[in-house]
């Protein structure tokens, strides 16, 4: 059974994305689209870090925490979204919560050259705590979520998946 210690940086990316997406994925259902994401992803971390190694932290992996505890996240897409600040967010949650004297996140969008820096306090604390519970609500109820309307689902790996009758 999923716990609140299983809820990573993907499930909480996907929640805001979509959280028939959440749904699906935490049930391993994995379109091959997403794998060539995924790839695009590494790769832009890999040219954007090379000598760096990701940050375990159990559910969530973040691309680097620096010396004075900024998390680094690099991002293949061209703008920033509420799920890329919700994602980052919950990184910061997950140091805090293990002793980490966390100061916040810095997103950077390689494609477009724009950096965007979010400040960790209690308000985004207590955000990234709602967005744990609510992925809990997503992931362990019985029926999926409705689909979005479909002008919402363009780009996403699920796409034919959802909409393929
Ligand atoms: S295709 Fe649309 S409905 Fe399906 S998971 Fe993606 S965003 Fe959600």
């Amino acid at each position: 059974m999923i716990t609140a210690d299983d809820i990573g940086g993907v499930h909480i990316k996907y929640l805001y994305h979509c959280p028939r997406q959440l749904w699906l994925y935490t049930r391993g259902v994995r379109p091959e689209s997403l794998s060539e994401r995924v790839q695009l992803g590494q790769a832009i971390h890999d040219t954007s870090y090379p000598r760096s190694h990701p940050i375990d932290l159990g559910a969530a992996k973040l691309d680097h925490l620096d010396g004075h505890h900024w998390v680094h996240e690099v991002k293949s897409s061209s703008h920033p979204t509420s799920a890329d600040r919700a994602q980052a967010v919950h990184y910061c949650y997950r140091l805090d919560q293990i002793g980490i004297d966390v100061q916040g996140a810095i997103l950077k969008y390689p494609k477009v050259r724009r950096t965007v820096r979010i400040l960790f306090g209690q308000v985004e604390a207590d955000a990234a705590a709602t967005d744990i519970r609510s992925a809990l609500q997503v992931v362990t109820a019985t029926d999926s979520p409705p689909r979005l309307t479909q002008s919402k689902c363009h780009g996403c790996s699920y796409f034919e998946y959802c909409w393929t009758e």
